[in-house]
């Protein structure tokens, strides 16, 4: 048996460019017979829509509350609602970030001001890890986040060109990171619906069981 899990989808409570809640994500990601999904909404230096004039509590209670919707929904479901973020360095530089929950986020007010060594360092000390989303999207090969620095490569992207999914591909194989595929879903609409992902032989239920799986290689990856 194995279980299919989404790693990387927005919904429109806190992504801009979203137009599914994270009620209709789950709906049809267990429609699709996905065992579950990883929320990975925009964060605050991306397409993100919390108010930022709101204080850093009330910002990421905001943020979380997508979260916390697509829990409800799963509520009766056998399905697993999991904790992201896909974090931005500008340039298209994206990088997801597993493993970690609401406490750090409140913990670190200064979040915002962290360039990608200290995020780095912090996610690492909270038992996080860090992917590199859809590599090359819309930047040259030679710009990329520092990858001595992040614990995998999302070697195939529903957004990306075939290409650039090729070259990701190219450095996952250079570098031995972690591989993860995912669709990058912003509507349930979309065709890409439950192409993209990872399957384990097991269930995941917690973000931090999700990272010792992944970081154990035991997933295979879900391709179009
Ligand atoms: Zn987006
Ligand atoms: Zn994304």
């Amino acid at each position: 048996m194995q279980y299919k899990y989404e790693t990387h989808c927005h919904s429109n409570c806190c992504s801009r460019c979203a137009h599914s809640t994270p009620t209709e994500l789950v709906k049809a990601y267990y429609s699709k017979g996905f065992a579950g999904m990883v929320l990975t909404d925009h964060f605050i230096h991306g397409n993100n829509c919390v108010d930022s004039s709101l204080t850093w509590e009330a910002q990421m209670r905001c943020y979380y509350d997508a979260y916390l919707e697509a829990m409800e929904a799963a509520k009766g479901l056998d399905f697993d609602v999991l904790f992201g973020i896909e974090h931005a360095y500008g340039r298209g530089l994206e990088v997801l970030c597993y493993g970690i929950d609401l406490d750090f986020l409140l913990m670190h007010p200064d979040l915002p001001q962290w360039d990608i060594q200290k995020f780095s360092q912090r996610v690492h000390r909270h038992g996080g890890i860090l992917v590199h989303a859809h590599p090359y999207r819309w930047a040259g090969p030679e710009l990329q986040l520092p990858l001595d620095l992040l614990d995998g490569i999302e070697v195939h992207n529903g957004g990306n060109p075939p290409d650039k999914n090729v070259l990701a591909m190219q450095l996952a194989d250079k570098t031995g990171l972690i591989r993860t595929s995912g669709s990058d879903l912003h509507s349930v609409q979309e065709d890409k619906l439950g192409t993209a992902g990872i399957t384990l032989p097991y269930r995941v239920h917690t973000g931090a069981e999700f990272v010792d799986a992944l970081k154990r290689h035991d997933h295979c990856l879900i391709f179009p």
